[in-house]
């Protein structure tokens, strides 16, 4: 039996940059499966490591979020090969993409073109199908972690591998939860592990506390600022606001605008396309200046704005203008990562320009999309009585090596940490 190689070309050890190349070992062609970028502390982009896009029979994308896909036009610098991901994933990649060059395009080691090129190069494939490429048959799965994100099985011979992507498990107003829990055999698991070790509170629980935080600021005629990742979190914020009949006028600003259309386009990706239209018909889109200034004239008020950890875009704009007013507050609702804005505000309460005091009431609260802890092993518990080894990536060491003792407790499969440059033999 011929062995499967998987060569880790980022997100081992790290949150984020994840992309792992994978083929037969007597093989030199190959499948890339997602191909991500970070942002190092001063917010410039970093790359994965590359295999020769010669090798590269096809790539394969679980979902559009940077972290996952921002470091693959480089392949189609030289060469093209067809991307598989879904059709919501091709749709939403194109603003990102757009959004990235112009902000980080200075640092990137491709242009527009080659963004143009990788995105004319999408075929689209839809959960539940299955395609054979480079020795492998590829059959796609729902991951619940963002519309149109999915969850990648491998099988080679009689082996088969559930590259997971990002996963979530819950349900939440805007997507459904993992689908392959009852997966009847999988060999091996290679799976993120951002939450491994942290419980999420029950969703239900945190979605009153949000709404009741957001009704106090009302109360006391003061605005409420959400800063939200575009893609998802602003329409699930939207989402909880309308469910919960929160009595106040909701504005969106940002790149959210454009991605409400894409979402409502592409229907079959959303839970509940039509609590999404009323949630949208229930708000006030920002369509320029004119309007930013007016709604800071208006009280109370509650606005969903990119970006999530306030690194620019519009929720920066208002930050400037509401966070010297304790009526005010600032909600923030994504992960705030090390040295951003919006972490030194959680941390500090300190304004980045000029060091002010933040006076606003700042708050944060847990609307992950990604899989806490006990739902990472209800998964492997589902999988266990095939499972030979795991694999873990997406994720911080320490974490990791707390999660990798536990699996080894409960069930004594093997867990390796993946580091970037490693070659796991499966
Ligand atoms: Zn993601």
């Amino acid at each position: 039996m011929k062995k499967i190689l998987l060569e880790i070309l980022g997100g081992g050890r790290e949150v984020g940059r994840l992309s792992v190349f994978a083929k037969l070992d007597d093989q030199s062609k190959g499948i890339l499966l997602d191909c991500g970028i970070n942002f190092d502390e001063k917010g410039d982009p970093q790359l994965p490591l590359y295999v020769s896009p010669k090798n590269v029979e096809a790539a394969v994308l679980t979902h559009a979020h940077l972290d996952h896909t921002g470091a693959l036009p480089l392949y189609f610098v030289t060469l093209s090969f067809p991307v598989l991901t879904t059709r919501m994933t091709k749709a939403i990649l194109r603003p990102l993409m757009d959004d990235f060059l112009h902000i980080s395009g200075y640092y990137l080691p491709f242009e527009y073109e080659e963004v143009i090129k990788m995105l004319r190069n999408i075929k689209t494939i839809n959960y539940g199908e299955s395609i054979e490429i480079s020795k492998f048959t590829l059959e796609f799965t729902d991951a619940g972690h963002i519309p149109g994100s999915m969850s990648i099985i491998l099988h080679a011979g009689s082996k088969s591998i559930l590259f997971t992507g990002d996963i979530n498990l819950i349900e939440t107003e805007l997507t459904t939860p993992a689908k392959y829990l009852n997966s009847n055999k999988v060999d091996y698991l290679v799976i993120e592990t951002t939450y491994a070790a942290t419980e999420h509170p029950l969703r239900e629980l945190e979605e009153k506390r949000f709404v009741e935080a957001v009704k106090e600021v009302i109360e006391n005629n003061g605005i409420v600022l959400v800063p939200a990742f575009s893609v998802s979190r602003s329409q699930e914020i939207l989402l909880v606001l309308t469910k919960h009949n929160v009595d106040a006028p909701i504005y969106y600003d940002g790149m959210v605008r454009e991605i409400n259309r894409i979402f409502l386009a592409h229907k079959k990706f959303i839970k509940n396309p039509s609590m999404l239209k009323r949630a949208l018909r229930n708000s006030y889109e920002i369509r320029g200046w004119q309007d930013r200034r007016a709604v800071l004239r208006e009280r109370p008020a509650i606005i969903v704005a990119s970006s999530g950890m306030l690194r620019g875009g519009p929720s920066t704009y208002y930050l400037k203008r509401i966070y010297d007013d304790p009526r005010n507050a600032i909600f923030l609702v994504s992960f705030q990562a090390p040295n951003t804005p919006g972490r030194m505000i959680l941390e500090q309460g300190i304004f980045k320009q000029g060091g002010a005091k933040v006076k606003a009431r700042v708050e944060w609260f847990d609307f992950s999309s990604h899989a806490g802890k006990s739902q990472l092993i209800r998964v492997i518990d589902n999988l266990k009585s095939s499972l030979e080894k795991i694999v873990l990536v997406h994720g911080e060491p320490e974490v990791q090596k707390l999660f990798a003792k536990e699996i080894y407790e409960r069930f004594s499969i093997e867990t390796v940490i993946a580091d970037n440059g490693m070659k796991v033999e499966l």
